[in-house]
């Protein structure tokens, strides 16, 4: 039986052209015409004014802290519910982490959970557009604009996601995002800031370039990072990027399929789209209901048994040791015990979806 993997890069465009291309032209380094191509074209397609590629989404949110001007003695807020590299960027820059609690509905941050953190120290809030499914934007800037405290928002799962029809990673002071392998476009590994704000721009550019003068060649004013994309990757992006509606509609495809196969399945909870929300699916994912962490983990090992890989939703950044915490976020605890991430990548097809929702309901029905 052929093995279905959880996610799958596909490379079905001008990737190969254009990075044959930096090849044989010998611009391969951070240098090239596909930077500028990807990032300007990225800006444009998001109807932002400024996008500034570098290597990863979580060097992203470090440059995105660092222009905020985000250091030791300053608190962010960011939900518990999301990937490592979210909460560890706080980290870098020095300051406290303080974890808010999730919404049942959309598994992104709560905006009441996040208003009862904020304290006279809160420098920034930053949320997560998790699995595709926009965060509840209008409450959270206005949580946050009363008091002036800027919004970075974690693309990385969420490109071409939309809150009341405005692109995830334009609403907030920052977006940052990410194109790892897994990701909804990848360029194997980059990573993207995008911004309205000039300033936050320049300063975001000086940072990522090792704090460069950009008037004043091998003069640094400040320490600065080499946080930056090669052209082959920016050359893989356009090519991703010229085929973003494509890469989408498979995504709303395999979702819709999954709805199709699961919906009213007893013990199995599908993923909501909120009504001012358009969902990318980066991850099709579903709670098994009332289980346990346990019980979750032996029924995705009755999957992979059956040569379906799948991941489990990610674990709270208050429950692992870096950032480990008492305090009680229960929603995000729930969430994270139960869920279950399936297949989900473009090319996966349609039989394909019907073998793991065949044996999804197999399992959940016979693991206790
Ligand atoms: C993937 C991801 C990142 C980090 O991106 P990398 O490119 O892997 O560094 C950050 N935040 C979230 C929510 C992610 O899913």
């Amino acid at each position: 039986m052929k093995r279905i993997p959880v996610a799958n890069a596909v490379l079905n465009g001008n990737e190969k052209q254009y990075v044959n291309d930096c090849l044989d032209t010998a611009w391969i380094s951070s240098n090239g015409k596909y930077i500028a191509r990807f990032e300007s074209e990225f800006a444009e397609k998001l109807k932002t004014q400024h996008a500034l590629s570098c290597c990863n989404g979580t060097v992203a949110l470090h440059l995105a802290l660092l222009a905020l001007d985000v250091g030791p003695g300053d608190e962010v807020v960011c939900p518990t519910l999301t990937y490592i590299a979210t909460a560890n960027a706080v980290k870098y820059v020095g300051a406290q982490l303080v974890l808010a609690d999730c919404d049942p509905k959309t598994w992104c941050i709560s905006p009441t959970s996040l208003e009862s953190r904020i304290t006279s120290k809160t420098k920034a809030i930053i949320v997560v557009h998790l699995y595709g499914h926009p965060v509840d934007m209008g409450p959270i800037m206005k949580i946050a604009n009363e008091r002036g405290i800027p919004v970075v928002e974690d693309c990385a799962e969420s490109l071409g996601a939309t809150y009341n029809g405005q692109m995830t990673g334009t609403i907030g002071a920052i977006g940052t995002f990410s194109f790892f392998g897994n990701k909804t476009l990848t360029t194997g590994e980059g990573g993207m800031v995008t911004t309205s704000s000039k300033v936050l721009a320049d300063k975001m550019r000086l940072l990522k370039g090792q704090g460069m003068d950009p008037a004043r060649r091998y003069w640094h004013p400040i320490v600065g990072y080499n946080y930056r994309m090669t052209n082959i990757e920016a050359a893989i992006g356009c090519a991703q990027l010229e085929k973003i509606d494509w890469h989408l509609e498979q995504r709303r495809r395999v979702a819709s399929t999954y709805r199709r196969h699961l919906e009213g399945k007893p013990g199995i909870e599908l993923p909501t789209e909120a009504s001012w929300a358009y969902h990318t699916y980066w991850m099709f994912t579903v709670r098994v209901t009332g289980a346990n962490a346990e019980r979750r983990d032996r029924i995705m090992q009755e999957l992979d048994r059956n040569c379906i890989e799948t991941r489990p939703i990610f674990y709270c950044m208050h429950q692992m040791p870096p950032h480990y915490s008492e305090e009680k976020f229960p929603v995000s605890e729930a969430v994270s015990a139960s869920g279950i991430n399936l297949p989900t990548f473009a090319t996966l097809t349609d039989d394909e979806i019907a073998r793991v929702c065949a044996e999804l309901v197999k399992a959940v029905e016979s693991v206790p």
